[in-house]
């Protein structure tokens, strides 16, 4: 997404993030995210800040039972391009970009906001029950017989 500082009316905008492929040619092996929604651009004389709630989907692999599955989730956006200062204090805020005119692309740091507002417990359902550890079967597609013999009771004899 591009925000282009000499054109941009000021005061307050929406424009609609949709269908968006945040994965850059360099990065070949990086998730694909795919972000929409609508974000406001709120446009002042020290710069313009970028705010909303875009909804996040991204393909990844369950950590209880492995299966691909696609993850969706959502993010707070919140970026904020400088016009006055030329350097930020990072402390300050982790969404500052500086730049007085000119095109700018947020893609970058909307990937970033959409990668750490990612969830930390990825499951595919709520209710996934895994797979067995012994047999390896995907227990949300058909149960298996291992979980009743916890241990097998003919190896009781051995010394
Ligand atoms: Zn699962
Ligand atoms: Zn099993």
């Amino acid at each position: 997404m591009k925000v282009n500082l000499d054109t941009l009316a000021i005061g307050k905008s929406t424009e609609v993030v949709e269908e968006y492929f945040l994965r850059f040619p360099d990065e070949a092996d990086s998730d694909k995210l795919l972000v929409s929604g609508d974000v406001t651009l709120d446009n002042t004389a020290a710069g313009v800040l970028i705010s909303g709630r875009v909804n996040v989907s991204t393909d990844t692999d369950c950590s209880n039972c492995l299966e691909p599955f696609e993850l969706i989730y959502i993010a707070d956006v919140e970026i904020f391009i400088d016009r006055v200062a030329t350097q930020v204090d990072v402390s300050e805020s982790d969404w500052v970009i500086c730049q007085q005119r000119g095109v700018v692309d947020i893609s970058e740091s909307l990937r970033d906001v959409a990668m750490l507002s990612r969830p930390q417990r990825i499951v595919c359902d709520e209710e996934c029950n895994g797979f067995c550890v012994q047999c390896g079967k995907n227990l949300n597609e058909q149960s298996c017989d291992c979980k009743t013999e916890e241990t097998d009771s003919r190896w009781d004899a051995l010394p």
